[in-house]
């Protein structure tokens, strides 16, 4: 059977940039990623989740010098977002964090971006096997190595392959990652119990449509999100800037959420009394354009789709679980990096940055015969950045529209600086950002210490 030294499932950011680390530190490397067709890419290549959005102190999670990204792959620089609630906006021109890249941020082209990454791991020396997927990974603990428990890969194409160190980097999805640590959990327990609860599982769709000039202008230099518009956790819908008039206009929503299951249908903005039923990501996306720019603009017509983007025929759609993350089983010698170990955000579905971060941490430690000091180190490096977003998304859970304006309402007050442009201490806001404040701080306590991890390392059995 072949032999590897470090053996990495998926390649997305998260496993292309453990295969570089892996590969730099001079371990023999393989990745397998099970290779996804897009329109925008001739190959298989990796699923490339196409909704790139990168924020300025992103870049420095990512531990990238941001000159060295390649042209090619920034669509748009960005000077700032703008929240839409149902009858009040925010806008913001700072994140409000210490970044080295000098604007707010930028869109760029995911597939670009993803087969850079794939570049620079192969330039390392990583073989990457894109086409081949894993089917099955068993882990022998007693393994009779020195360096510990070994694993065996079975692969699409029949073959198997033994590795010394794998690195679970299969996305939120998660179709490796599941049964593989299941073999460290204790009995009657899952890992999905944590992972994949069924309020963590959405549907993100998007579609690529081409503006008019003066339409566009209205939002190149922006992201806008609309919130309290349609029902459920973190669902929301969006439009994000590319190229030339091309703008991404997506949305994520709840798997299995009824009309039923919604409180006063007539609040939401996207509903309308004869609904029977919730919409579907497109209905709800031609209703988002409808409102918002029918009165001047036939939607259709105007406002076209752009077929020769995204998946299939300029349309993307995703199940998404964005959670809180887990620890790894390192004492097994298995590291779980990126949307895999549930970094992506439940509050806004960012998790390039640190699926990219993880996936370098993962990689050089496995390349050095230290993955045990993986937990200790992702902590470190994104365990700030996972804590903003855990609160955040506890605060705005069970948000409805008025609860968006108020907030929005809130933010606008408070403008001005502090540790999150949202959340900064300027009490002469009022009593509402007293609240506000309140309600952040006391869940940041709450997840103190690595309290955010949903499955801490101790509870894995070998
Ligand atoms: C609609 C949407 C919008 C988003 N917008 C943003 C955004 O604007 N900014 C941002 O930072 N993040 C965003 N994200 C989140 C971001 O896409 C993820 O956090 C990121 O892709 C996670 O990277 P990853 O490498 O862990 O997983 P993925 O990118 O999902 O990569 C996993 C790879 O593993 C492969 N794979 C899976 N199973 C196997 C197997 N058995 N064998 C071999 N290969 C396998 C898949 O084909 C895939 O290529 C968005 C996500 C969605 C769904």
């Amino acid at each position: 059977m072949e032999r590897v030294d470090v053996a990495i499932v998926g390649g997305g950011p998260a496993g292309a940039c453990a295969a570089e680390r892996a590969a730099a530190h001079g371990a023999e490397t393989v990745l397998f990623e099970q290779g996804v067709p897009r329109e925008d890419r001739d190959e298989l290549g990796p699923d490339s989740t196409d909704a790139a959005g990168m924020l300025d102190y992103w870049v420095d999670i990512m531990d990238f010098d941001y000159r060295e990204i390649p042209d090619e792959i920034i669509l748009r620089e960005l000077e700032g977002t703008e929240f839409v609630g149902p009858s009040t906006s925010v806008e913001l021109t700072t994140t409000g964090m210490d970044a080295s890249y000098p604007k707010f941020g930028y869109t760029f082209h995911r597939a670009r971006m993803d087969d850079w990454l794939h570049e620079r791991a192969a330039d390392a020396g990583a073989d990457l096997r894109v086409g081949t997927g894993v089917t099955d990974l068993e882990t022998d603990l007693r393994a009779s190595s020195p360096k510990g428990p070994t694993h065996t890969l079975t692969l699409s194409n029949g073959d198997q392959l033994e590795a010394q160190y794998v690195v679970l980097a299969d996305g939120p999805q998660r179709r490796i990652t599941l049964d593989a640590l299941d073999q460290f959990t204790p009995p009657g327990r899952s890992i999905a119990d944590s992972l994949s609860p069924p309020e963590a599982n959405h549907i993100a769709y998007q579609e690529y449509r081409e503006f008019p000039e003066e339409l566009f202008a209205e939002f190149e230099d922006r992201l806008k999100f609309w919130w309290g518009y349609m029902p459920g956790e973190t669902a929301y819908p969006w439009i994000f800037p590319n190229d030339s008039r091309v703008a991404r206009v997506g949305l994520t929503m709840p798997i299995g959420m009824q009309l039923e299951d919604v409180d006063d249908p007539a609040s939401y903005k996207l509903l309308e009394p004869s609904d029977s039923q919730l919409p579907s990501g497109s209905e709800y996306i031609s209703r988002l354009l409808e409102q918002e720019y029918g009165d001047e603009y036939d939607v259709e017509s105007d406002i076209p789709r752009v077929e020769d983007r995204g998946k299939s025929k300029g349309t993307e759609t995703y199940p998404i679980s964005s959670t809180r993350p887990i620890d790894s089983p390192v004492g097994a010698n298995v590291a779980v990096a990126g949307g895999a170990m549930g970094t992506t955000s439940a509050f806004h579905e960012g998790g390039y940055h640190v699926a990219v971060r993880t996936g370098k941490i993962a990689g050089r430690l496995a390349a050095t015969d230290s993955l045990e000091h993986y937990n200790d180190l992702w902590k470190q490096a994104i365990g700030d950045e996972v804590l903003r977003n855990v609160v955040f998304a506890d605060i705005v859970r069970e948000y409805g529209p008025d609860d968006w304006d108020w907030a929005f309402g809130v933010a606008n007050d408070m403008q001005g600086g502090g540790d999150d442009e949202l959340i900064s201490n300027r009490f002469s806001a009022g009593l509402d950002a007293v609240k506000l404040l309140a309600s952040y701080r006391k869940r940041k306590f709450g997840y103190r210490d690595g309290g955010y991890v949903q499955f801490p390392e101790d509870d894995y059995l070998y």
